[in-house]
């Protein structure tokens, strides 16, 4: 029997906690995911035993730091089938690594007139910074359309490839709709062109089992919190012919061979792009967690996570006041939605009142929102130790909060 649900939960201390005289049930998942002990002790140990600069000294403490730091690169780029661990480079999650991209690739590939390709249900992060990188060489941000199910309309993605496409970036799994898009035929018809694709893996590496090769994205974007790893610290899978050809990000310290006033060379892959100390105590977590869901299995975490989809999801049909924002055919791990007559901002507090954590606004997807012509949602998310039995109590709590806040 996989150690999912009620069998996990005492794993994760801080969910054995009241709020007012009501237990604490956590459905904030996509957000962020709440750590079990073992990554917090991982992070505990590093500090107790340990700390230290690493890379740069022949000491002790330092090559034990280093050699942690660099074992969790080694445990990230397995997890990810990665060909090498060069390919691996920290970022502080996905946010960081997107920006990577645009400032760098980005910089040095968009020219005016040219073109990039993101999709109607991106994460702002997966907008901003490739409309700065538009605005500042005076290419165009193209936009592959949704239907209403909210998923995105792949046939219309032919239609915004030209010889001007510089990149295509999308989302695996979308924060807000929890729909799985059709990443692999992206890949493949973006290929056909040359055309580099960007996954956005921040919602799908807490619940699928990516392997890169297989999957043959250019860029993919790990955010460790999402993952029931540390905040602060995540990643950026790149493959190596590009990586080594784009400039660097930031300038600094290890990202340097050699410094003089006239002119400085730059580090080997993956330092080029890790300058200054980094979050070595975040990495050496974020491997914590990697190997948590590699003993329960992912494939066991997303078995778990689906049954409590298809379970909420059949549950909240019962409440006629909802409407479920994302019902594309391939879903994982949220819901999101509208209530006749109710607020989602109050909806929130009240359910808060009951001890449910649940998430509500536009979710950092503000044009998605203007496409369902909604100013918000209310959003669910689940985990490896959400169970049915909390879903059951948030269906009653919700149901009497729409009656309450309906008269
Ligand atoms: N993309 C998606 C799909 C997300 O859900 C999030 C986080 N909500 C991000 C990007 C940004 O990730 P981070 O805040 O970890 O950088």
């Amino acid at each position: 029997m996989a150690l999912v649900g009620e069998k996990i939960k005492a794993e994760f201390e801080i969910l054995n906690q009241k709020v007012g005289k009501n237990d604490l049930i956590y459905f904030d998942n996509a957000a962020t995911s709440q750590k079990p002990n073992e990554v917090i002790d991982a992070i505990c140990n590093y500090y107790r035993k340990q700390n230290s600069n690493i890379h740069r000294a022949a000491h002790f403490l330092s090559i034990k730091a280093t050699e942690a730091y660099e074992n969790a690169r080694k445990t990230l780029a397995n997890h990810l089938n990665a060909r090498e661990e060069a390919e691996i480079i920290y970022t502080r999650g996905t946010t960081e690594a997107i920006n990577l991209v645009a400032n760098t690739y980005g910089r040095q590939n968009v020219k005016k007139g040219d073109n990039i390709i993101v999709s109607g249900m991106e994460h702002h992060s997966d907008i901003v910074p490739w409309q700065m990188i538009c605005q500042e060489k005076g290419a165009e941000l193209r936009v592959i359309p949704l239907n209403d199910e909210g998923e995105q309309i792949f046939e219309e993605l032919p239609n915004l490839i030209d010889d001007n496409t510089k990149i295509i970036a999308t989302n695996y799994i979308s924060n807000v709709l929890g729909t799985i898009n059709p990443v692999r035929d992206i890949i493949k018809l973006a290929h056909e062109k040359n055309i580099p694709v960007l996954i956005d893996g921040a919602q799908a590496t807490p619940h699928l089992k990516i392997d890169v090769q297989e999957l043959d994205c250019d860029f993919l974007t790990v955010s460790g919190h999402k993952m029931y790893g540390p905040t602060g610290i995540g990643c950026l899978y790149g493959k190596r012919e590009l990586l080594d050809s784009m400039p660097p990000f930031h300038g600094g310290g290890e990202m340097i061979k050699t410094v003089s006033f006239e002119e400085t060379t730059y580090n080997v892959l993956p330092f080029k792009y890790e300058a200054g100390t980094p979050n070595i105590a975040g990495a050496i977590g974020l491997a914590a967690a990697i190997n948590f869901m590699n003993r329960i299995g992912v494939e066991n975490i997303a078995k778990h996570e689906d049954e409590l989809l298809k379970y909420a999801t059949e549950r909240m049909k019962e409440i006629p006041e909802v409407k479920i924002i994302g019902t594309a055919k391939n879903k994982a791990g949220a819901i999101s939605w509208v209530t006749e007559g109710v607020h989602h901002a109050d909806l929130g507090t009240l359910l808060n009142e009951q001890g449910i954590a649940i998430r509500t606004g536009n979710h950092c997807a503000q044009p998605l929102m203007k496409r369902y012509c909604i100013s918000g949602t209310a959003r669910i998310s689940f985990a490896v130790y959400n169970t049915k039995d909390e879903i059951d109590r948030f269906i009653d709590v919700l149901k009497k909060t729409i009656k309450l806040l309906k008269r």
